[in-house]
């Protein structure tokens, strides 16, 4: 007998499945990994079937599956194996575990459907009798019109349209005139045919005609599914064929959106055609060995800046290729997709396909769909594409491993490179992570074994790193004298870069005109209303801001908590930087990149674009010019305030701070003109900026795996956080109390608990928040302490956003 109860993940903070039946109606083959469309309350949700179900106990309270959504599994299984390990791991729901690896439905939109009571029905007709006075009567008379036209749904959709109409909407069900209920709408796309050989290895060719055979033949070719005007072509058949196949039950078919090609590539890129070196070679032969083994292994790659990693990967997804593997390529930020997205494609063409989160719904739909069909076998893309529905993959590539963008801060929080490596795991897949500062975990991983260690030690062609120099800022004032944004010997090498008609770069990780305005009469500095944080002065748009929450106010005159007009701009942005810049250097071309300049992916382009070109001598940015791009012509990087991370309350500051210091000196000098960095700095002889100036990666290493081991940090303990977040100082207190106690037995199991104390950010968009670290060097305990925390919040009705619980969190503020 087919099975008759499914378990259903939906995406709900609860922490369970839910059961439905399946009715006979629903083919009962492949439903594992399936989308459902299923009633949950009072609406339509879309659920992925992640099991099937024992008969359960209140079976007259089990509902039925309304409809399945995909023609195929959206989920493999090692894909739904891997969503469960997330939620497990981090101890996120699995519903909104799940439904991080589902792609985008941009056919469904979910509206408010309007029905008219009958005193909305009595109201209307008074507004007839009398005529509506002023706007609001007017747009509420419109409403209640739409909404009494019979027959027809009347949705939020069709109230936007009204002017005033959501506002007269929403009064009118205040007033007990309309009522409104959740409705499921299907949008309508141009969309084209695609059709699969249903059960392609079992059903045999032998009872098929001619014409039937040459299209079994033509989809098992192309390796799965193909659009229906290309099969035809292919197969020498006409429509009718497709037809009867499907008929006769050996095809299906199912409509896919429809969107014209458009290649965001420079299609006139010509890739370099670089014969790899003695280093090179000897790292790939490794991965190949790998591959060759055809099972679980993890690599690190470490290969100082310029040592050309990307011809690595390039030429280790061939050898994936070759063995008829598929391959995923992880880079830590948008930006870089297109990066390495066009070196990958530039060598592979259209089996490439690209995922990220800015990418239009239906635009990653169909570049989803394509993976899955088996379409394209090779994905670059940001840390949700770790979750890419590729079958049979061979390699997983993650570059800049290093970088804490990996880690994702939404539930379910979990970390792309953690999970790439499980996921290779599961996949018997060989994941070859990538950095020149590796973190400290994925070194540590090498050293003991757990990673094999790869490594590029020199640049090509034998190319000089660049020279770096520490600029301390204490002696530059005590020489000049001058308070410039800059120090004086940044400006003066600046300045040679334009005689020699070479270009630089300058580097500064805050935005804005200045970090916080300060009284100088009574020491406050202006703090959000609703977070504790400074507030950053913005030039260009003559006002303050919080670049946490978004709230922004006019400069005052006075300080608000003495009145006296003493108010002092403290710290400096880009902002100021750039205009510092321009004042010193009329005749130079001056352009700063940062998220106040560009907004969107093609003014990044255009920015990045004139400079590779040349037209532009001086680029002012924040660290989204640091990473992977390559300029021949830049001979000088600047780091304006490199120690600004240094100050933080963050166990990874001398890390970050390492790694941004090496990025940036890695842009340096990449061409054949020798590159020079100028870092400045209050803490010339802080062991990060030290060795950071001495690109001495394993002194470094060394230097803070002792203080880790010392501190119980990771890599040497597994360490949490669990954040508590209330607008109500009393309940976030109360809550951390409660917690307090069920975690005090794990005590003496080997956990150490710290807090609950203040977080770092005590206040933040209005909610007080409270924080408890747990370190053990025993992950099992960790997960049982955590677990006994969320069904102590369960039990108690705790808000489930009350409480946040980050397992291997890349950052504590
Ligand atoms: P990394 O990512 O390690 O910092 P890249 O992969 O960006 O370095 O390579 C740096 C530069 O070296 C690129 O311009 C690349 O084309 C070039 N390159 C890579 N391999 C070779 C090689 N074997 N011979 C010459 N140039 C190479
Ligand atoms: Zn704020």
């Amino acid at each position: 007998m087919p099975p008759r109860y499914a378990e259903v993940a939906l995406p709900v903070p609860l922490r369970s499945l839910f059961t439905y039946s399946i009715p006979a109606r629903l083919d009962s083959e492949d439903l594992i990994g399936r989308r459902a469309l299923v009633p949950f309350r009072n609406r339509k949700m879309i659920g992925v079937i992640a099991a099937f179900a024992e008969n359960p106990l209140e079976l007259e309270r089990v509902k039925e599956i309304s409809e399945l959504l995909d023609p195929i599994p959206a989920l493999t299984p090692n894909l739904l194996e891997l969503g469960k390990w997330i939620s497990r791991y981090y101890i996120a729901p699995i519903g909104e575990s799940l439904n991080a690896l589902l792609p985008p439905q941009p056919d469904l939109r979910q509206e408010r459907e309007y029905k008219l009571t009958e005193t909305g029905a009595e109201y209307l007709e008074e507004l007839v009798a009398r005529g509506p006075a002023g706007e609001k009567e007017v747009a509420a008379l419109a409403v209640l019109d739409g909404a009494k036209a019979a027959g027809k749904q009347f949705t939020s959709a069709r109230t936007r349209k009204i002017s005033g109409g959501e506002a007269a909407a929403d009064r009118l069900v205040r007033a007990g005139r309309l009522t409104w209920s959740d409705v499921l709408l299907r949008r309508k796309f141009r969309t084209q045919k695609i059709v699969a050989w249903k059960n392609a290895g079992r059903s045999s060719a032998a009872a098929l005609d001619e014409k039937s055979a040459r299209v079994r033949e033509a989809l098992i070719e192309s390796g799965g599914p193909l659009q229906l005007p290309l099969l035809l072509e292919r197969a020498r058949v006409t429509k009718r064929v497709i037809e009867k196949l499907e008929t006769a039950g050996h095809v299906v078919t199912w409509e896919e959106p429809l969107i014209p090609e458009d290649d965001p590539w420079e299609s006139d890129y010509v890739p370099p055609n670089n014969i790899l070196n003695a280093e090179q070679s000897a790292a790939l032969s490794e991965i190949r060995d790998w591959l060759d083994a055809g099972k679980f292994q993890a690599g690190l790659l470490h290969g100082v800046t310029g040592s050309g990693k990307t011809e690595v990967y390039l030429s280790a997804i061939e050898a994936a290729l070759a063995k008829g593997k598929s391959a995923l390529v992880l880079v830590p930020e948008i930006a870089l997709t297109l990066w390495m997205g066009r070196h990958v494609r530039a060598r592979f063409g259209p089996r490439v396909a690209v995922l990220h989160s800015a990418l239009p719904d239906q635009e990653r739909a169909r570049e989803w769909w394509r993976v899955r069909r088996g379409d394209a076998r090779i994905v670059v893309g940001t840390r949700s594409a770790v979750f890419a529905p590729l079958q049979n993959l061979g390699l997983i590539l993650v570059d800049e491993e290093q970088e804490t963008a990996y880690k994702q801060e939404d539930i379910p929080r979990y970390h792309g490179r953690d999970t790439a490596i499980y996921r290779a795991r599961l996949e018997g897949a060989v994941a070859v992570l990538g950095s020149a500062t590796p973190s400290l975990e994925s070194y540590q991983n090498a050293r003991s074994g757990k990673y094999k260690l790869l490594e590029l030690k020199t640049r090509v062609e034998n190319r000089p790193l660049a020279k770096v120099t520490v600029v301390d800022l204490r002696e530059d004032f005590r020489t000049h004298h001058k308070a410039a944004p800059v120090s004086e010997a940044l400006r003066r090498a600046i300045a040679a870069r334009l005689e020699a008609g070479t270009q630089a770069m300058v580097l500064i990780n805050r935005r804005g005109y200045s970090w916080f305005l300060l009284c100088r009469s009574c020491g406050a500095y202006l703090q959000c209303r609703n977070c504790s944080i400074g507030l950053t002065f913005h030039k260009s748009r003559q006002r303050l801001e919080c670049h946490y929450c978004g709230f922004a106010m006019r400069v005052p005159k006075a300080c608000p908590k003495c009145a006296k007009e003493y108010l002092y701009f403290v710290g400096e942005g880009a902002e100021r930087i750039e205009e510092y810049l321009r004042d010193q250097f009329p005749k130079a071309r001056i352009a700063r990149l940062d998220r106040d300049t560009v907004r969107t992916k093609q003014q990044f382009q255009k920015v990045l674009g004139a400079f590779a070109k040349g037209e532009i001598d001086v680029l002012v940015g924040t660290q989204m010019v640091a990473k992977g791009h390559d300029f021949e012509r830049v001979t000088l990087v600047g780091v304006v305030a490199a120690d600004l991370a240094l100050g933080r309350p963050d166990f990874r500051a001398a890390e970050k701070t390492f790694q941004l210091l090496t990025q940036v000196a890695g842009r340096a000098g990449r061409g054949r003109l020798p590159g020079e960095v100028l870092v400045e700095t209050y803490y010339p002889e802080h062991y990060a900026i030290e060795l950071a100036a001495k690109q001495d990666y394993i002194g470094f290493f060394e230097k803070e795996a002792h203080f880790r081991r010392m501190l119980h940090y990771p890599p040497y303990t597994a360490l949490a956080s669990i954040l508590i977040r209330d607008k109500k100082i009393e309940h976030a207190i109360q809550w951390s109390r409660a917690l307090e106690a069920v975690l005090k037995p794990f005590d003496s199991l080997g956990m150490k608990v710290l807090g609950p104390a203040a977080a770092p950010l005590s206040r933040l968009r209005q909610e007080f928040r409270f924080q408890f670290l747990l370190k053990t060097p025993k992950r099992a305990i960790l997960g049982q302490a955590l677990a006994a925390c969320i069904k102590y919040c369960e039990a108690q009705k705790i808000p489930e956003t009350a409480v946040l619980v980050d397992v291997d969190p890349a950052s504590l503020m």
